[in-house]
């Protein structure tokens, strides 16, 4: 197999592959688009969309295994398309288009690009976002920002913990504040997308273990002593590197703790509003993703004679599979709207509107990833052999959708929240 080539065998014949391209792909989407997004978001998207077409040509992409997605991160970070979620007028960036709708756009034109790096480049994204929102314009904490933004260098975050998964809040991770104001952080990380690939990471530790009312969190340069990290084989994503870290007597500098012991808390609540929002559109464009293949090959593939996209069971199926992924579309893009309306009205969010956000954000990722795992699989399904094989990106979107349930908050924690949620309503009665 040459180096750059995308996959073993052709399975898919010649006409059907170059119809599957990424142009096509993104006309197919954009078709469907069209009517709802406003002006400044098709045209957002349309300018992601010609980079991403032209990078895969110019650099004879073809998303085969042996090509290293991280390389990818200072051409896309040049564009400014490695997070649009604000301005970073802090950083002399000034991006016109910016906010969660236009982050929206930027996501989906990636995500049908290439799934694993899409996901990649949203574990930098909320390594980004409590240096934004707590840089205090310290000139170290501004640099770093600048570094991930532009995609100089790789970012991550680290609250799993081995012991430590869904009950995120109870940290085994200490930090020992010294007397000059640095911390001393101990304790073990794990499945830290990106961890061994990153300059910059964000540590959550606590002064007491399992005391959640304790915890600090930190800007990590991981080329500091007491940072080791180890690889974790997650075969659904194996152009991922996904960490496993041991901090040993690690110490954080005083410029870069983000939040001091008993900040930590509400810097983890507040960064999960818009990391669960980011989730739930990298589900709804790997259903984009998955659907667009499915049904340019169910209108070209014959059986029996005919287009395989005429007999029902392929049809009907793909097109409860669409009007799913629609309606979905819509709401989602309609909380990323009223997400940068409040966010513009109020700046930080209110009480009661962040608690509805929470809700909210809990709710779509809970159902948008319930809908990823159905379309992207589904869609393979229908598409036969050709769905399973590796001639096009389907595979990328079966396992992504599969670790989309896992991360952010499993699909039993979001219900945990959701109804959490619900008694609180209650006593508001
Ligand atoms: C590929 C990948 C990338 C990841 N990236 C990151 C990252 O960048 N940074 C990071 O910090 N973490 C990351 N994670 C970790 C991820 O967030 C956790 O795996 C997830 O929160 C679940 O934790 P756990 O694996 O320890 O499972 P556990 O918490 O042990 O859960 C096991 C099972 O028990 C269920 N369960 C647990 N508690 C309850 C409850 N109260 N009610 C009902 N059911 C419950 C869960 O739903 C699950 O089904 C990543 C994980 C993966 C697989």
């Amino acid at each position: 197999m040459s180096e750059n080539k995308r996959y073993k065998t052709q399975v898919i014949n010649d006409e059907i592959l170059e119809k599957l391209s990424l142009d096509n792909r993104y006309n197919f989407v954009n078709d469907n688009l069209r009517v709802i997004l406003t002006d400044k978001q098709l045209n957002f998207l349309k300018q992601v969309q010609d980079f991403c077409v032209n990078y895969e040509a110019k650099n004879k992409i073809t998303h085969g295994p042996n090509e290293d997605v991280y390389e990818w991160y200072p051409d896309f970070g040049k564009e400014g398309y490695i997070t649009r979620q604000t301005p970073y007028s802090c950083i002399d960036l000034n991006y016109e288009d910016y906010g969660m709708a236009i982050e929206f756009m930027r996501i989906l034109a990636l995500d049908n690009f290439d799934p694993q790096f899409a996901m990649g480049s949203g574990a930098t994204v909320i390594c980004i976002n409590p240096i934004y929102a707590h840089h205090e314009d310290v000139p170290e904490r501004l640099e770093a920002l600048k570094e991930l933004v532009t995609g100089q260098v790789v970012g991550c975050l680290l609250m799993t913990e081995p012991e430590r998964g869904s009950d995120a809040v109870h940290q085994l991770t200490t930090c020992d504040e010294q007397e000059d104001g640095s911390f001393l952080l101990n304790g073990t990380k794990i499945f830290n997308t990106n961890a061994p690939k990153s300059k910059w990471a964000i540590a959550y530790a606590t002064a007491e273990k399992n005391q959640g009312n304790l915890l600090g969190q930190f800007l990590i340069n991981t080329s500091w002593e007491g940072w080791n990290c180890e690889r974790v084989g997650i075969p659904w994503t194996p152009k991922l590197y996904i960490g496993k870290e041991t901090l040993n007597n690690l110490k954080v500098p005083k410029e870069y703790v983000l939040g001091g012991i008993g900040k930590g808390r509400e810097h983890l609540f507040e960064g999960l509003i818009p990391e669960r929002i980011a989730i739930a559109v990298r589900c709804i464009s790997a259903c984009w993703g998955a659907l667009a293949h499915a049904v340019i090959y169910a209108n070209m593939r014959k059986q029996f004679d005919r287009e395989i996209l005429l007999f029902q069971g392929v049809g009907f199926s793909l097109a409860d599979l669409w009007a799913k992924t629609t309606a979905l579309t819509h709401g989602v893009l309609k909380f990323a709207e009223i997400y940068d309306e409040k966010h513009e009205k109020y700046g930080d969010l209110p009480d009661p509107i962040a608690q509805s956000m929470v809700n909210s954000a809990s709710q779509y990722k809970y159902i948008c990833a319930n809908l990823a795992k159905k379309v992207c699989f589904e869609a393979a399904n229908l598409m036969g052999g050709a769905g399973v094989c590796d001639n096009t990106l389907m595979h990328d979107y079966i396992s992504v959708s599969r670790i989309l349930e896992v991360v952010g908050g499993t699909k039993q924690i979001q219900q945990f929240i959701m109804s959490r949620g619900l008694k609180r309503l209650f006593k508001n009665l």
